[in-house]
């Protein structure tokens, strides 16, 4: 699904968190949203996710002007860095709960929740429980979950971030497979620059509530078109 963000602003009281920002997501592509802590990257998403309303500009889905929409009227699918499942229910129930939430028969719900399995390489685990799986393994659930409704666009808000160096390496390549495979619209937001140039098609690098520059990892490292963006690629942390 092509997404676009129109003169997209966001004010909490009267600080301007986000001014006129323009972005348009290509259907089909991981785009990251990098940059340094603070600089407006989860608000984007949030906008775009339904969570937060915006103050002025808009937001289209394909065609469909969802600016002023909740997120349960935007089929998006969202991954945060707390995983956030349900520690009593199942990781099978886990997966399901936005299909049971919608009242499908049993047998779909079956159907969808294994093949979601076996896309995310869970299909073993599906009669724990959180707390039995890694850091990892539970991130493939929520991935799983995330997408088990079909969204238009995968969201994810660092979602490596609580993983150890080993796991991250891991889940980099593995949500990149998943979202070549699914060809689902994703946005990765991450401040982390070795993750966003190893993961994406392209990278918008923000600063201060702007996009600075949006290019393909390749082209953003040959050709930085600020200091800014040249030193915020040259200086991992
Ligand atoms: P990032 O994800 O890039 O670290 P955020 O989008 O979370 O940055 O935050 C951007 C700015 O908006 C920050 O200055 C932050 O303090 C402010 N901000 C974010 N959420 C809220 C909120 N709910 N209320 C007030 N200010 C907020
Ligand atoms: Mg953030």
């Amino acid at each position: 699904m092509h997404i676009s963000l129109n003169k997209f602003t966001k004010r909490f009281g009267d600080n301007t968190v986000i001014d006129e920002l323009d972005l348009e997501i290509t259907s089909g592509e991981m785009i990251a949203l990098l940059g340094p802590s603070g600089c407006g990257k989860s608000t984007t998403l949030f906008a775009i996710c339904g969570i937060h309303q915006i103050n002025d500009g808009s937001i289209l889905f394909g065609d469909r002007d969802v600016t002023h929409t909740n997120a349960q009227s935007r089929n998006v699918g969202v991954v945060f860095q707390n995983y956030a499942l349900y520690p009593h229910m199942s990781i099978f129930d886990n997966i399901a709960f936005p299909l049971t939430v919608r009242k499908l028969d049993k047998k779909t719900i079956k159907h969808e929740v294994e093949a979601i399995a076996d896309l995310v390489h869970i299909s073993e685990l599906l009669e724990r429980k959180p707390a039995q799986l890694s850091g990892g393994q539970q991130q493939r659930v929520a991935l799983a979950r995330a997408l088990i409704r079909k969204p238009d666009v995968l969201l994810m808000d660092e979602p490596l971030a609580n993983l150890d160096a080993k796991l991250r390496l891991e889940m980099r390549s593995e949500i990149r497979r998943i979202q070549l495979e699914t060809g689902i619209t994703a946005v990765l937001v991450t401040h982390d620059q070795v993750e966003a140039m190893s993961m994406c098609d392209r990278i918008a690098i923000m600063n201060d509530g702007k996009i600075l520059q949006i290019a393909t990892p390749t082209d953003m490292y040959s050709n930085p078109q600020s200091d800014f963006v040249a030193g915020f690629l040259g200086n991992p942390p």
